[in-house]
């Protein structure tokens, strides 16, 4: 198959043509913490086209000393707030951060153990 990624250390391979099918299996199901950086977060409240201080007050929220997205409920499942559900598609995906961006090569999944958890997730997953 062409156009599979793959990333030294990973015992999988991604193909991304699966996200065209995949009804945003990343950006919601359980819940979890998506980490915005400083950086990040200039850039999507310039994408947004509001100031950084009432990005940070509506759309994150604190954990410890990092900034994680809001996540909403629907039918008792959780979503990123970006998650557009009814084109399944993300509002800010030009400016998504880096968490989103180097899914599903994440260390986490180096690790054989979690392999099960990221196919699970991921219908673009390619175990070798
Ligand atoms: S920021 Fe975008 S890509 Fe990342 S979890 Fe939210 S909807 Fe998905």
């Amino acid at each position: 198959m062409q156009n599979l990624i793959k990333k030294d250390g990973f015992s999988f391979a991604f193909d991304p043509k699966a996200c065209e099918s995949c009804k945003g299996d990343c950006c919601r199901g359980e819940s979890g913490y998506i980490w915005v950086n400083k950086e990040e977060i200039e850039n999507i409240a310039n994408f947004l086209g509001i100031l950084k201080d009432e990005f940070i007050k509506n759309y994150l929220k604190k954990v410890k000393y990092r900034f994680s997205i809001k996540e909403i409920v629907i039918n008792g499942e959780y979503q990123c707030l970006f998650f557009d559900e009814k084109n399944c598609r993300c509002q800010i995906y030009p400016v998504r951060p880096t968490q989103c961006r180097t899914f599903p090569f994440w260390d986490r999944y180096k690790d054989k153990k979690y392999i099960n958890e990221v196919c699970k997730e991921c219908p673009g997953i390619k175990l070798y």
